[in-house]
């Protein structure tokens, strides 16, 4: 049997105390249910045992922070659907859950100066829907590819980029637009970072820092979201490849996602393709010059071994993946 979360108002016996005006916290643990089944957070069900022992729901973003201020052992926690994973294989105790899924103001999108800020708090399926995908095309690409349906919808945005696990969908997209973080921590204060910069661990979240906004830069122009998996249906990026145009600066962003660590962008490929483009006219390219861009990606992000030593068949496989994805995605592009 499986318990699912009931809202801390009509579990009123087990609220201890209120932490932060407007913050509720309740007890999160053996509360009388099966042995070794506990309530989860925001909906979400985990039968992990020895599992946080409180649950705060903030309404804002500022209460988040300050709730983990005076928790430093708990995590925030969005969707779940990583977070709660690590908790059921036992590879997380957390001594306290900050829930993010009550804070309206990261949920949806505004926008400011050209650019479009997005809250942490939307899921894969809001991202997916039309409305958005007119304004993000890659971005929405990369959201309905990411799991099943009942992973998009509960996963989000922030919860992608803070995990920063190499298969995550919306990372190559993200780096491809260069978007910035809007980091919101302790005392109201705010700074941004390239999303690059986290994912390669150049900068981190520091205690009680929340991803709030992901500022995106709105391009007008196509762009594409491109993803292989192991299997049919939905699975895990083997690899993928998200391309942006961008006319203003006449310039091509691409990034692959899914065979480093972080999203890998082949500078070089990039400028050079971009000369080949004529901007001002109807921006097609040869079939050649498509293939040539594949090739270059793909090299540039799995280059060859020094010597003769050849590149491993799974490796050299993976290698033609990126390259016609590359290929594929810059033709969809200039189409
Ligand atoms: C079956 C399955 C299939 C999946 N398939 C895919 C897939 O195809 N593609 C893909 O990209 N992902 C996939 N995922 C991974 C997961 O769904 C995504 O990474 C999702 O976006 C995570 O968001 P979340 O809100 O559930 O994060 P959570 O699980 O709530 O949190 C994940 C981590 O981020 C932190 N966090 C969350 N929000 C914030 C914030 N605002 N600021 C700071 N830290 C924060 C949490 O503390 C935690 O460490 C899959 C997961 C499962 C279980």
């Amino acid at each position: 049997m499986r318990a699912s979360w009931t809202p801390a108002s009509d579990r009123s016996e087990d609220v201890p105390e209120l932490p932060r005006p407007g913050c509720e916290h309740v007890r999160y643990g053996n509360t009388g249910g099966q042995p070794g089944h506990r309530e989860g957070a925001a909906g979400l069900t985990t039968h992990a045992p020895q599992a946080a022992q409180s649950v705060t729901l903030p309404a804002s973003l500022d209460e988040a922070v300050a709730a983990l201020t005076a928790m430093p052992a708990a995590v925030p926690v969005a969707g779940g659907t990583d977070l709660m994973a690590a908790v059921n294989k036992g590879r997380l105790r957390p001594a306290g859950l900050v829930g993010l899924g009550r804070i309206n103001e990261i949920r949806g999108w505004q926008y400011q100066d050209g650019h479009a800020l997005l809250g942490a708090g939307l899921t894969h399926s809001r991202m997916g829907r039309p409305d958005f995908a007119a304004l993000i095309p890659a971005l929405a690409a990369s959201a309905r590819a990411a799991g099943p349906p009942q992973i998009r919808n509960a996963g989000t945005l922030g919860g992608n980029i803070a995990t920063a696990a190499p298969t995550g969908d919306t990372l190559p997209v993200l780096a491809a637009l260069e978007a910035d973080l809007v980091i919101a921590g302790p005392d109201g204060a705010t700074r941004e970072i390239p999303v690059s910069h986290l994912l390669a661990g150049r900068e981190m979240l520091g205690p009680a820092e929340l991803i709030g906004f992901v500022r995106v830069p709105l391009l007008h122009a196509p762009q594409v979201f491109l993803k292989a998996t192991g299997r049919t249906g939905p699975g895990r990026a083997t690899a993928s490849v998200a391309v942006v145009l961008d006319p203003a600066r006449r310039g091509v962003r691409c990034a692959v996602g899914a065979i480093a660590p972080m999203p890998l962008r082949p500078l070089e490929a990039e400028r050079w393709i971009a000369s080949l483009i004529d901007w001002d006219g109807e921006r097609g390219l040869a079939p050649e010059a498509l293939a040539a861009f594949g090739e270059y990606v793909a090299a540039a992000c799995i280059p060859d071994q020094e010597g003769d030593e050849q590149l491993p068949p799974a490796v050299l496989h993976l290698r033609r993946v990126v390259a016609a994805l590359a290929r594929r995605a810059l033709g969809r592009a200039l189409s």
